[in-house]
């Protein structure tokens, strides 16, 4: 039976308990980093860091500042375009008893432009020593022991949920239904063709630039992006009085 997840962002409070469980789950090292002046850290998915709680800031026409946390990851597509991609039968494969999609070892023999190219959601990364392309695997470990993915069992907060596809699909439906009578921009990304499915209170592109398959209109802001577009009418104001 194919597996899904929920991940209701408007229960997330950006605690990064998922991605730091992630790490430590699959034992990955840590990557020298520094202060960006946002709490999105590092500043994007790499070989060691395949889930990211991304940070988006915006301000409302009313003023109202509103902060958007996206826990992003590999969406588990039903008909994965990274696969297509692939020029190998076996370097990527779906694992038929839960739906995830696996990146074997023979990923290394692949042209990670492509890969990379072909997935909607900019999800897969390049290990620099093994050549191996890397993402997300579901925990397939975890999963084939009865056990819930790492970041699933993490979340304080119940934002995510895991199970049967028909029974995470009712639980979306039903929250969507709850969420939209305060947002009534609420949707589910993309959730007839992917396993990892994200509920959002606002436009997607609110959130992230690959938040869904076919994001337009202005990227996810981060700190530091908002606040330069706060200041610039200053500064170029400030500009004209100079010159
Ligand atoms: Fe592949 Fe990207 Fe879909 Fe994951 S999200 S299965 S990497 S196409
Ligand atoms: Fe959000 Fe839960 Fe992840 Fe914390 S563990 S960042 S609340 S999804």
């Amino acid at each position: 039976m194919p597996k899904a997840i929920l991940i209701d962002t408007t229960k997330c409070t950006a605690c990064r308990g998922c991605q730091v469980a992630c790490k430590e789950w699959k034992d990955f090292p840590a990557v020298p980093t520094k202060q960006r002046g946002t709490h999105q850290n590092p500043p994007d998915l790499g070989p060691f860091n395949v889930k990211l709680v991304r940070f988006a800031e915006h301000m409302e026409p009313d003023g109202t500042v509103r902060w958007n946390f996206f826990p992003d990851a590999c969406r588990h597509c039903l008909d994965a375009p990274c696969k297509s991609g692939a020029s190998l039968e076996d370097s990527i494969i779906i694992d038929k008893d839960t739906g995830a999609v696996i990146y074997t070892e023979k990923t290394a023999k692949e042209d990670f432009e492509t890969i990379r190219g072909s997935c909607p959601y900019d999800i897969p990364r390049l290990n620099p020593k093994t050549k191996r392309i890397v993402k997300c695997d579901m925990c397939i470990d975890r999963i084939k022991k009865n056990l819930l993915p790492i970041c699933v069992k993490s979340c304080a907060m119940g934002a995510m949920h895991f199970g049967e596809r028909a029974d995470i699909l009712a639980i979306a439906a039903k929250r969507l239904a709850v969420v939209q009578k305060e947002f009534p921009k609420a949707q589910l990304c993309d959730m007839d063709s992917v396993s990892v499915i994200y509920l959002i209170a606002d436009e997607p592109a609110k959130y992230h630039k690959f938040a869904v398959a076919d994001a337009a209109g202005a990227p996810g802001m981060t700190r530091q992006e908002f606040f330069a577009g706060m200041f610039e009418p200053l500064r170029r104001a400030a500009k004209q009085v100079q010159g």
